[in-house]
């Protein structure tokens, strides 16, 4: 077997152990001689994976029983506009904070559906920061406020989770999502596509308190409401049932690395091993995002020309290391470093940095 350096940026790297367990169970699915993607979604091996990636999604992040977790479709992209249909009605004003690319996605979006107000922006510069707290202005009383955990094209991450007491936190975690603790509660809904943290592409996850959800508008279709799924146990219609298997297998795989503690010295270590092979370049990597806004999940950053970069993806993906190439909208290159990713491909990527520079620099 031949597994090698994955740095995609999503879909992205696997657990070993869960690729392993989902091959084992793939011809006869605990003694059922059908797979799970042969299998009715109400089954009752089904409906079990499906409550139990609920739970371990909750018990992951500590929420109780205000909380649900449904599992939908359409992508984190498909949440842009979800949102607005079930909290902006006529007459609110919803607050954005926008750091990058997927951001503002989310709030064309909501444009399209009711009053927007941007909260804060840091387009100027390059999407290199997140914002201060005296560069944030919320209007009165907004539907909520959302905002980007991690940026994942220009590699910006809120070092903290910012709090803004009573107002409805709305997050798009898709990047980031389980990568670290963070205050569950303090949030109305959480959103993230599994493809980069969690899971496979295919399913979504959304995690949402309840007593917001009670406020959500009635007149969207019921295909668009979250209160259709969490009333139906994201089995309204028929879900993506390999996706949530294997992000429930992802998400014991979590709790068996001591939880998002245990995740997140991980990460961090990871992270770091990246890093300094850019702080001790003498400036020849130069990262995109300023250092308090770094990301531990995407690590983003340029070489004095473009011909470098092209062949500094060319030299690593010889040397066993793939998905470096940045984003097509920013170029350069960008590393991401999920979950899943072991030390040892951060500490390859950090010598074949140390290498490319002596030949290179
Ligand atoms: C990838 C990504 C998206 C888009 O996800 P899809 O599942 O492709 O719709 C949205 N937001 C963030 C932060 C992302 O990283």
């Amino acid at each position: 077997m031949n597994r090698i350096h994955n740095f995609n940026a999503g879909p992205a790297v696997l657990p070993l152990p869960v690729l392993e367990q989902a091959q084992a169970e793939m011809l006869d699915y605990q003694g059922r001689g059908m797979s799970i993607l042969e299998m009715s979604h109400r089954s009752k091996e089904y409906e079990a994976i499906n409550a139990e990636a609920e739970s371990r999604l909750k018990g992951l992040l500590g929420l109780g029983d205000d909380y649900r977790v449904l599992f939908l479709q359409g992508g984190a992209s498909l949440q842009f506009a979800m949102l607005p249909l079930n909290f902006l009605p006529a007459g609110a004003t919803a607050n954005y904070i926008v750091t990058g690319a997927w951001g503002e996605k989310a709030v064309e979006e909501g444009q399209k559906l009711g009053a927007v107000h941007m909260a804060a922006s840091t387009v100027e510069g390059g999407f290199r920061r997140v914002p201060t707290p005296g560069e944030i202005s919320l209007s009165d009383s907004p539907a909520y406020l959302h905002f980007t955990s991690n940026e994942t094209i220009q590699g910006v991450q809120w070092p903290q989770l910012p709090d803004f007491g009573a107002v409805p936190l709305v997050c798009d975690m898709s990047s980031d999502i389980l990568s670290r603790p963070f205050a569950a509660e303090k949030f109305a809904l959480i959103y993230a596509g599994a493809q980069k943290n969690i899971g496979p592409a295919g399913a979504t996850v959304v995690i949402v308190r309840q007593s917001w959800l009670e406020t959500a508008r009635k007149d969207a279709p019921a295909i668009l409401r979250y209160a259709t799924f969490a009333k139906n146990n994201s089995l309204y219609n028929t879900p993506p049932v390999f996706a949530v298997y294997l992000t429930n297998l992802v998400l014991g795989w979590i709790d068996a690395q001591g939880g998002l503690a245990g995740i997140a010295a991980a990460n961090e270590r990871k992270a770091s091993t990246v890093y300094h092979a850019i702080d001790r370049s003498s400036g020849f990597y130069r990262g995109h995002a300023e250092v308090g806004s770094r990301s531990q999940m995407n690590v983003t950053f340029r070489l004095p020309e473009e011909g470098l970069e092209k062949q500094f993806v060319a030299e690593a993906q010889a040397a066993g290391m793939v998905g470096l190439a940045g984003h097509r909208s920013v170029g350069g290159i960008r590393a991401s470093l999920y979950n899943a990713l072991p030390q040892a491909a951060a500490d390859a990527l950090a010598s074949f940095m140390d290498e490319f520079l002596r030949k290179n620099g």
